[in-house]
């Protein structure tokens, strides 16, 4: 009968700040325009003229508690 053994825990990866911070950038601007398109692309702040912008985000507008209609 095989015995059980331990579980050994893995080492976690050492990641320098520096290789983290152009990532963290770009997601932060990445999200910043999301957030855009779904909670101000509308009326006077709309960027693409017409309403599929914000028909294609209108779920998350309402999920995220914008005011919308
Ligand atoms: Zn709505």
């Amino acid at each position: 009968m095989p015995q059980a053994t331990a579980a050994v825990p893995a080492a976690l990866p050492q990641i320098p700040v520096s290789d983290l911070a152009p990532w963290a950038i770009f997601s932060a601007l990445l999200a910043a325009v999301v957030l855009f398109f779904v909670g101000a692309e509308q009326g006077a702040f709309s960027v693409l003229e017409g309403t599929l912008v914000h028909e294609w985000v209108h779920d998350a507008r309402h999920v995220m508690g914008y005011p919308c209609h």
